[in-house]
C-alpha cells in the first residue's frame, strides 16, 4: 500500500492533514447528522465529556465481536483477500480504509467480500436507519471504493443491529449515493477549512439528550 505524508491537524483534534488535505474519521459523518455544532465543540473547541452508558455498552459489544472473530480468523493481506474473494465468499472485521482523495478514514466494522459484491456493514444500536448513520456507512463505501480503485464489483451498504445478525437496512452504493456523500464530505471540508459555519440542530429533543448541552450556547 502507498505511503502518505501525514501530520496532525494543528487546530482540529482528531483530524490529520494527509497529502495536504484535511482528513477526518468517517464516524464524524454520523455526528454531523446529529448536530454539526457538536463537532465544533468536541474537535475545534476541545470540549471533553464523560463516556455515556450507551457509548460504553457499544464499546463492550464491539470488543466481544472482535474477540470472537479473532478466534477463527486467518491473517491475510488486503490484496490476497481481494484475490481470494473472486472465487469464494470471505469476511473481514475492522478493515482499515483511508482515502486521501476525499479526506476520510476509518475502520469498517465488518465486510463480506463475495465474487459478485462487497457488503459493507456498520453495527448500530437499535434498528432505525437514521440519515446520519446512512451517511456514515456510505462514507465507508466511498473510502473502500477509492481504496480498491479499479474493481467493478457492486458495493452494498448495510446497517446491522449491534450484537445480532439483524441487518435492518441495506442499499446499493450507486452513482446517486456516491454523489450525495461526496457533496456532504465536501461540506465537511468547508467546515474544517473555515469556509462554512457549523450549524446547531433545530431539534430540541436532540439537545435534551446531548452530552455537550452544558457547554452549548444553542441548547
Ligand atoms: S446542545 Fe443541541 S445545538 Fe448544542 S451541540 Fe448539543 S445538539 Fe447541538
Amino acid at each position: 500500500m502507498r505511503s502518505h505524508n501525514s501530520k496532525p491537524h494543528p487546530q482540529i483534534k482528531g483530524a490529520q492533514i494527509i497529502d495536504g488535505k484535511v482528513n477526518f474519521p468517517i464516524s464524524w459523518l454520523n455526528q454531523q447528522g446529529y448536530c454539526e455544532y457538536s463537532l465544533f465543540l468536541e474537535y475545534v473547541q476541545g470540549v471533553t465529556t464523560a463516556v455515556t452508558p450507551e457509548m460504553q455498552k457499544g464499546q463492550n459489544i464491539h470488543q466481544e465481536l472482535e474477540e470472537k472473530f479473532k478466534e477463527e480468523a486467518v491473517p491475510t493481506t488486503f490484496s490476497d483477500m481481494m484475490e481470494l474473494s473472486k472465487k469464494e465468499e470471505i469476511m473481514s472485521r475492522e478493515l482499515w480504509v483511508l482515502s486521501p482523495k476525499y479526506g476520510i478514514r476509518g475502520f469498517i466494522d465488518e465486510i463480506w467480500l463475495t465474487p459478485s459484491e462487497f457488503v459493507i456493514i456498520d453495527d448500530k444500536p437499535g434498528t432505525t436507519a437514521y440519515y446520519s448513520t446512512i451517511n456514515q456507512v456510505m462514507g465507508y463505501c466511498l473510502a473502500f471504493k477509492d481504496t480498491i480503485n479499479d474493481e467493478n464489483r457492486t458495493i452494498r451498504a448495510a446497517l446491522r443491529e449491534r450484537g445480532t445478525d439483524n441487518i435492518f437496512w441495506t442499499s446499493e452504493f450507486n452513482e446517486d449515493a456516491q454523489n450525495k456523500i461526496e457533496m456532504l464530505i465536501s461540506r465537511m471540508q468547508d467546515l474544517f477549512n473555515g469556509n462554512k459555519h457549523f450549524l446547531p440542530t433545530k431539534n430540541p429533543n436532540k439537545c435534551a439528550k446531548c452530552r455537550f448541552r452544558n457547554y452549548c450556547e444553542f441548547k
